[in-house]
């Protein structure tokens, strides 16, 4: 059974018609990664899943639940939790709260402990931040401070706008590393990228979206070894 299920989904800016009709569905427990260049459609795609945007047609059924055009909040309750692209950090915050925000639906203190240990050894270097105002970090500790506060959520079903967006190669890989994890431990994961040979490398299935169209899916294997994608998103190698 499919966890998300998105079917002929249309979202406008004004007259600019974003979404052409996108279906698509993830299943409990993949990794789903978005392929396509600037401006295809990816992040209107996770905002109209996360209920920043409304669609204009079309459905969005997750766990079997109608959400499409439902309020963020509802949608964040039921178990979706969007890390969107760039700074979006409370920057008068210490680094701390800005985690700590991650949690602000749990009750197991023992577990939200845990879980802000494996942030702080994930990323040393939010731990040795912790106090500083988030708005003083880098773009790179302000992108891992995003990744942390998603940790603490726990949701359900994680969307994730180019999380290695920004950052240097070896942080690059330790953020990858970190989808992996996060997604083992149970959560299903949708991810944005423009580094499309990493996103398959961890991703189940793929689609390619152009200019508000999917126009190619499949398995990452699949895609990887399409020639298509490999000239058109992967630097041709
Ligand atoms: P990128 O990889 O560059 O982030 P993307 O695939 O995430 O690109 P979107 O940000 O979803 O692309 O944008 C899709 C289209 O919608 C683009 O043509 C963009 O210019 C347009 N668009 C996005 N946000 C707005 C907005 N607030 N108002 C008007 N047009 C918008």
């Amino acid at each position: 059974m499919s966890m998300l299920k998105v079917d002929n989904l249309n979202v406008y800016y004004g007259s600019i018609h974003a979404l052409k009709g996108v279906s698509l569905h993830v299943d409990q427990g993949e990794i789903v990664t978005l392929i396509g260049a600037n401006g295809a459609g990816k992040s209107t795609l996770l905002k109209t899943l996360s209920g920043l945007l409304k669609p204009k047609e079309g459905t969005i059924e997750y766990l079997n639940d109608s959400i499409a055009g439902k309020q963020a909040q509802a949608i964040v309750k039921a178990g979706i939790s969007h890390v969107p692209e760039g700074r979006r950090v409370f920057a008068d915050m210490s680094v701390e709260e800005n985690i700590e925000l991650g949690a602000f639906l749990r009750k197991d203190k023992a577990g939200i402990q845990q879980d802000f240990q494996k942030v702080y050894e994930i990323f040393p270097r939010l731990h040795e931040r912790r106090k500083q105002s988030a708005g003083t970090l880098s773009g790179g500790e302000q992108q891992m401070l995003a990744m942390g506060r998603a940790i603490l959520a726990r949701p359900k079903l994680l969307l994730l706008d180019e999380p290695s967006m920004g950052l240097a190669p070896l942080m690059v890989k330790t953020i990858f590393q970190v989808v992996k994890d996060i997604n083992q431990e149970g959560t299903t994961i949708l991810l944005v990228e423009q580094n499309a040979n990493m996103a398959l490398s961890i991703a189940n299935r793929a689609y390619v979206i152009e200019t508000g169209r999917v126009i190619l899916s499949g398995t990452a294997e699949e895609l990887h070894a399409s020639e298509e994608i490999k000239n058109a998103y992967l630097g041709g190698h």
